[in-house]
């Protein structure tokens, strides 16, 4: 029996993502074996992201979807994000460090994704500073408009994340402050669960 091979693209045998000739889920697996943990750091790693997408021509996949194909009982963190905050990386590391991985688990710091709910606990819609207008049927029409972004695709009563609060860049401002819509990219299933972008979503 030949060396099993561990692939994230079955087309071209994984031919899409190598690490010099090795199949970079292979790489993965072996390292993930021996880790005591695992943290997967954005959506790609976490739920196959973006070349996840429909029609997924690669076979991408998520870490956590890898370590089950390939029966690795390593403990995971999920850290989506499109980027992810880095806050979310740091808080992450030093919560494993004073607690342990299994104190995370125990205390269910995580939620049903594996997501830490320290970070990804709360959806974006309730924490948005434009609520408000959302809840007074005020919608923006275009996206320098005052008003709520929902009619414009926004995707914040979907999504799990603390921007609102946290902020980007050191507290700079953050995607809604800017006056764009929310795009969802910490849910598993984005990009294809919240597209199109710009398009209202059909339930909140
Ligand atoms: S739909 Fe978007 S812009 Fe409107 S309140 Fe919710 S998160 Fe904020």
């Amino acid at each position: 029996m030949g060396r099993k091979r561990i692939i994230f693209a079955p087309a071209e045998g994984g031919f899409y993502g190598t690490l010099g000739e090795e199949p970079l889920a292979a790489r993965a697996a072996s390292l993930g074996r021996a880790a005591q943990a695992a943290l997967a750091l954005g959506t790609c790693a976490s739920f196959g992201g973006i070349f996840a997408a429909r029609p997924n021509p690669t076979g991408c996949i998520g870490l956590g979807e890898l370590f089950a194909r390939e029966g690795i009982s390593t403990p995971l963190v999920n850290l989506p994000g499109c980027p992810p905050h880095p806050d979310w990386f740091v808080g992450t590391v030093a919560a494993i460090l004073l607690s342990g991985l299994e104190g995370l688990e125990e205390a269910r710091l995580l939620d049903e994704y594996r997501r830490p709910k320290l970070f990804y606990g709360k959806l974006i819609h309730e924490h948005c500073p434009r609520r408000a207008y959302f809840d007074e049927g005020k919608f923006a029409r275009y996206l320098s408009d005052e008003g709520c972004l929902y009619e414009l695709g926004c995707k914040g009563p979907i999504t799990h994340a603390d921007c609102p609060l946290r902020l980007w860049n050191g507290g700079t401002n953050w995607v809604i402050g800017c006056g764009a819509p929310c795009n969802g990219c910490v849910e598993p299933g984005f990009p294809d669960l919240v597209s199109p972008f710009y398009e209202k979503l059909k339930e909140a």
